[in-house]
């Protein structure tokens, strides 16, 4: 279907529109004149807007959208109606925008409108000041008993314009490309098709999604949707954009719960919600898989029914798995190796609760000294300042910190000499995938183990969580490398 922004035409006549309908072959059409007052483009009369649209009908197009605010003058409602009455095949879509935020009540206008006119399409737009803010148009469109259009604008928006299918919105609109969108936060029409994988959405479809502030960079849900894809699953992967603290994760998921109509199935969580969403999971009292009650962190959230929910961590698994594949070794490999951690950050901690857990014998190093010294008490290991990198003595090196990640691709945590042949590095950073500490390990003659393979491995272990299959790691790789 063709929505043809006319209020975009320079020098815009209805002779030029009733020749721009005759290109669209047989693709239904939305004709629509925007006043500028409601977003539209150019400053045009509203004479001419309704000729416009009046042209449009005469023509034989499908829909016209026409403000709601502007339906209600009686001069422009009878030409409108005169208009529906000689084609009998239109419609009226009957649309209100909000670009400063919510309206006050969507269920009220929606109900407004069509007291106001039965056989229009009710169009409500207003802007998601946050991601919270969708749910409104979700529940509208749930108890909508005639066609609705409700969509919100912005970043944190965009999952109701991809859910469209899903909830049962008319239509969404996409851009032609990344440029041309009209209206902000759209998406363009290569990203609903490939990414969102947009013709396979329906009533049915389950969704996932990767919790993350911010989440437009975040490769998951090109890798999740490949895998997706591949197997034919009837499931979808959104990124998911929960800005603000703890409270707004906290109501994020809450208006997830409350509906279980949504099929919200599993979620990854990442920066900075990691903590927050164990505690949401230890506040319900449901299930915490011990490694991610150790860690005092979960990177997944699992829904199976959409009505509880449970908690687990695939960072500990996924550079554990690493390790061993980097190391060449079966499962016992770890126990007593002596090994390095540079940081005392959160994916730190995970991997730490893993080689502790393993038998290894840790050291951390730190910029900051006292955050060493405090995961090293939880966990009974050694710490040292990053000075202590001078007399590196260890089997297994592994950088935690964000030292060597782009843009910052000349630096590396660990001093050149330190590195010595028969070591094993690796290197969570995975932008880029070969790192400054990479090339100079392989260089002394140290095996490596690159960032992409955790990201993967972790990606791995949520795809068994989330559909109790197996993802294919080497479709996955090549989708992280290719984002990257
Ligand atoms: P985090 O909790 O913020 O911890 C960051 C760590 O890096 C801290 O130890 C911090 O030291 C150290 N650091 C940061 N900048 C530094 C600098 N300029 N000089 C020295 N130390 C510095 O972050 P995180 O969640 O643990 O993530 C750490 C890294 O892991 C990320 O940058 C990312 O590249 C990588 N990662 C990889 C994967 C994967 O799947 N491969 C997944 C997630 C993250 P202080 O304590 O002194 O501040």
């Amino acid at each position: 279907m063709l929505e043809f922004r006319t209020d975009y035409l320079e020098d815009l006549s209805v002779e030029v529109v009733r020749s721009l309908l005759s290109y669209r072959a047989d693709l239904p059409a939305i004709v629509t004149c925007r006043d500028k007052r409601e977003g539209g483009a150019i400053d045009y009369p509203e004479t001419l807007r309704i000729d416009v649209l009046l042209a449009a009908l005469d023509t034989g197009a499908e829909f016209v959208d026409l403000e709601y605010a502007n339906f209600l003058n009686p001069g422009v409602r009878s030409r409108i109606e005169a208009g529906l009455a000689r084609n009998p095949e239109g419609r009226l879509i009957l649309s209100a925008h909000d670009f400063r935020g919510p309206f006050e009540s969507v269920e009220r206008l929606y109900d407004e409108i069509l007291a106001a006119c039965p056989q229009a399409v009710p169009k409500l737009v207003y802007t998601a000041k946050h991601i919270n803010d969708c749910f409104a148009a979700f529940d509208l469109m749930h108890g909508a008993e005639k066609p609705v259009i409700a969509l919100c604008m912005g970043q944190p928006g965009l999952i109701s314009r991809v859910l469209a299918p899903k909830v049962g919105s008319l239509v969404t609109f996409a851009s032609l490309d990344e440029a041309s969108g009209t209206a902000p936060g759209q998406v363009s029409l290569e990203q609903f098709r490939g990414l969102y994988r947009y013709d396979s959405i329906d009533a049915e479809t389950e969704l996932f999604g990767v919790i993350a502030d911010p989440v437009a960079h975040s490769a998951s849900p090109a890798i999740h949707n490949a895998c997706f894809a591949e197997q034919r699953m009837n499931k979808l992967y959104l990124p998911l954009l929960v800005e603000g603290g703890r409270g707004r994760l906290y109501d994020f998921l809450d208006n997830v719960l409350a509906r279980p109509w949504l099929d919200f199935r599993g979620f990854s969580v990442t920066i900075p919600h990691k903590h927050s969403a164990l505690e949401y999971v230890r506040r319900k009292s449901a299930c915490i898989e011990p490694l991610a009650q150790l860690i005092g962190a979960a990177n997944t959230l699992i829904m199976p029914t959409g009505r509880s929910i449970a908690a687990y961590n695939t960072d500990y698994a996924g550079a554990l798995d690493a390790i061993r594949a980097g190391l060449g070794a079966k499962d016992d490999a770890l126990d007593g190796l002596t090994v390095a951690v540079v940081g005392a950050g959160g994916v730190a901690r995970a991997i730490v609760a893993g080689l502790c857990d393993a038998g290894a014998e840790v050291t951390i190093y730190n910029r900051t000294v006292e955050r060493a010294e405090q995961l090293a008490d939880d966990f009974d290991c050694a710490f040292s300042g990053l000075d202590g990198l001078d007399q590196l003595d260890a089997q297994l090196v592994v950088n935690c910190t964000s030292i060597g990640m782009h843009p910052n691709v000349d630096r590396s945590p660990v001093p050149e000499d330190a590195l010595k042949p028969g070591m094993t590095v690796f290197d969570t950073v995975y932008n880029p995938v070969e790192t400054l500490l990479l090339e100079q390990a392989q260089a002394a003659g140290a095996r490596t183990v690159d960032g992409v393979t955790m990201f993967v491995n972790q990606a791995m272990a949520q795809f068994k969580l989330f559909t109790n299959q197996e993802g294919n790691p080497h479709l996955m790789r090549e989708v992280v490398v290719r984002s990257l």
